[in-house]
């Protein structure tokens, strides 16, 4: 993956964004306070303008754009989202990266989000389908050098049961927690934008 490439991924990102955010402020509507869609799309907008202009020459550089826009926003997932692409951008700063580097990234900034939010794998948050993602993209990447996009295909499937998973989970984290049964059977909004996330990475 080179920097024009982790440009693509971003904007088939921000067009899933765009199809989505009624579904997703729906999904923060019933378990959290609904400003989820807009958050995310004040943050993409920003990340949106902020590459038209930017001077990109690896994959990290692009990660590192988004990540100032994620991180100049409010909420919860603002920045967290934003730590995870800026420690995902520090593990992707070569001309291309591969299979490793992306799985580093990726555990890297997923460990950071959950040290910063105390969240672990089933507490219903986004961390449902970052550990899974990250996990399938390091399973690729030991032993014979992997092909990307069949790395990054299993993780896309991984980050989607992950989240997918969410809708069965009581939230112990987040605003989530504070209406208990009553969000049981929603899947989690953050965690379905990190399906989306991956999944652009390989559509
Ligand atoms: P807020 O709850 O402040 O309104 P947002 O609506 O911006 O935040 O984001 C809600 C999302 O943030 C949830 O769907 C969940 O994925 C994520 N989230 C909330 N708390 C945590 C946490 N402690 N750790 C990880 N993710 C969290
Ligand atoms: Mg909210």
């Amino acid at each position: 993956m080179n920097a024009s490439e982790a440009r693509r991924w971003m904007e088939r990102f921000f067009a899933a964004f765009d199809r989505e955010q009624q579904a997703l402020t729906d999904l923060d509507r019933r378990s959290g306070d609904g400003d989820f869609g807009a958050n995310l799309r004040s943050a993409l907008n920003r990340a949106r303008t902020a590459l038209a202009t930017a001077d990109t020459a690896t994959p990290g550089d692009v990660f590192d754009v988004v990540s100032t826009a994620f991180l100049n926003t409010g909420g919860t997932s603002g920045p967290l989202f934003g730590m995870w692409f800026r420690h995902l951008a520090k593990a992707t700063r070569a001309e291309t990266v591969g299979v490793a580097e992306l799985a580093r990234g990726f555990a890297d900034a997923t460990a950071t989000v959950q040290r910063l939010g105390g969240a672990k794998p089933g507490d219903k948050t986004m961390v449902d389908a970052m550990v899974p993602a990250a996990e399938a993209l390091t399973a690729a990447s030991v032993g014979a050098p992997g092909d990307l996009p069949e790395a990054l295909t299993a993780a896309a499937a991984a980050a989607r049961s992950g989240a997918d998973a969410t809708a069965g989970l009581l939230a112990r984290r987040g605003r989530a927690s504070y209406v208990g049964e009553v969000a049981r059977g929603v899947l989690d909004p953050g965690a379905v934008t990190v399906a989306l996330l991956t999944e652009a990475a390989c559509s």
